[in-house]
């Protein structure tokens, strides 16, 4: 009997996230304060996010960090999340290479971004906040921050892109049933929103405003933290369960990755995943090749600059040391919502800068076709997002069955696209198209 899927037992649960930062030679450049231009010490960011949060972001000394008991206990909910040989895909390929997915669909919203959103949930709990605020795009980060809330008595008010709030109205419901507050975004409760909504009337709204609405209602309410979903340095730390629990999984299956491959939009599954496994590659020169996919129409890693630049459309941010098309850059309305911002986070840019990984660019209706063959021999019907992945996974599988060569691929499947059918439906309808990135 093959085995297909490894599960850990609980206390074989990671009780510490892994910080890559402080096995960095090349360190991450300083985020700087854009009136002054300089480096940003942990307390410039406490008006913004909780503190344990903002030393996390900036620690680039402990390799590890310690889960506190809560949230390991929360995380028991629906960790270890399986890790899962896809005999299934290997055989719709026909490929010599063996592909593992870590799957992350499993958490109870779907994706993820639950493992962070505890976290964060937590932290803001412990130090006396009350209410927490955030942006949300296809919803993804908005509903599992909504529930994280709601566990550790929170109120949560969530700005979603206006364009996903009238089309995604699913993703909205979900939240408002965990209690959370949802607001179209641009919306007329705040200064950036109404500049907006003022130049430009019909503006379908983007993560870049929703962001600035959230951080301008955080610095303006007393007792609120704004909370982000992906991009920062503490999200992709927390994410390093993943990877965490991924490493115990694939030496119970006897192997070890030749290619780890994860879908981009800041970065925080990418790293999450990665990130242990980059660590023996860093440390005792393993081969390991890492590859992150992003979307042709939003393209920061493979076609973006690396510099300074803001993380939101108004420039409430920090300036941050990343690849990026630019905080203006408004993208094509491409049905993964999650992967549509302009930059990257700053630690997988100086990754990417330094060689520790790669990066490839997927087209949306070949995302589409490899989550439809996905699907059709896992049964599982991935996030829009992860389907870049799968597409990457199965370039790589592709090549594989060319050499001969039988090389172990591991992807993370970072959510579950139950709530994207209306996308699944117009790719099937034919009514999707590529968009191309041109400057
Ligand atoms: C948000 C999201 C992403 C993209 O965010 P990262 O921080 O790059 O991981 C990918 N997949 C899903 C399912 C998401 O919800």
């Amino acid at each position: 009997m093959k085995q297909k899927r490894f599960f850990l037992q609980e206390k074989e649960l990671p009780t510490q996230w892994y910080n890559i930062q402080a096995d960095m030679v090349n360190k991450p450049m300083p985020l700087l304060n854009p009136a002054t231009r300089e480096p940003l010490k942990a307390e410039d960011l406490y008006p913004i996010f909780a503190e344990e949060l903002c030393r996390q972001e900036l620690d680039q000394t402990h390799s590890y960090i310690d889960i506190p008991e809560p949230v390991q206990e929360m995380y028991r909910y629906y960790r270890s999340t399986p890790l899962v040989r896809a005999y299934g895909l290997e055989k719709a390929l026909d490929t010599p290479a063996h592909i593992y997915f870590k799957n992350e669909s499993v958490s109870p919203v779907g994706s993820h971004k639950l493992n962070s959103a505890i976290a964060q949930a937590y932290y803001c709990k412990q130090e006396g906040v009350t209410n927490v605020t955030t942006e949300t795009g296809a919803g993804q980060w908005g509903t599992a921050l909504s529930y994280a809330a709601k566990v550790f008595g929170l109120e949560a008010a969530v700005y979603q892109v206006k364009i996903s709030y009238e089309q995604k109205p699913y993703r909205r419901s979900m939240m408002q049933v965990f209690g959370a507050q949802v607001t179209p975004s641009p919306s007329m409760s705040t200064r950036a929103g109404k500049d907006i909504l003022t130049a430009n009337p019909n503006y379908q709204g983007s993560l870049g405003t929703a962001i600035s609405e959230a951080v301008e209602l955080a610095r303006m309410t007393p007792g609120c933290k704004y909370t982000l979903g992906s991009v920062m340095s503490h999200v992709s730390l927390h994410q390093t369960v993943i990877g965490l629990e991924a490493e115990k999984q694939m030496e119970m299956a006897g192997e070890y990755p030749d290619v780890v491959i994860a879908c981009f939009g800041g970065g925080s599954n990418f790293g999450g995943i990665a990130f242990p496994f980059m660590k023996h590659k860093m440390l005792e020169g393993k081969k390991t090749r890492f590859i992150a996919a992003e979307p042709a129409s939003c393209p920061k890693l493979t076609k973006g600059k690396f510099e300074y630049d803001f993380g939101d459309e108004t420039g409430y941010t920090p300036l941050l040391p990343m690849f990026t098309l630019g905080h203006k850059f408004s993208p094509a309305n491409i049905h993964a919502g999650g992967l549509r911002y302009h930059g990257a986070g700053v630690i997988v840019s100086q990754l990417l800068k330094d060689g520790y990984m790669e990066a490839v660019d997927i087209e949306q209706l070949d995302s589409f076709r490899a989550g439809c063959l996905f699907a059709r021999s896992e049964g599982i019907v991935p996030a829009p997002e992860s389907c870049h992945a799968i597409a990457a996974t199965i370039d790589e599988a592709l090549k594989c069955k060319e050499s001969g060569e039988s090389k172990v691929l591991l992807f993370n499947l970072s959510g579950h696209g139950l709530m994207d059918m209306s996308a699944y439906d117009q790719y099937l309808a034919g009514n999707l198209s590529n968009y191309t990135y041109n400057g």
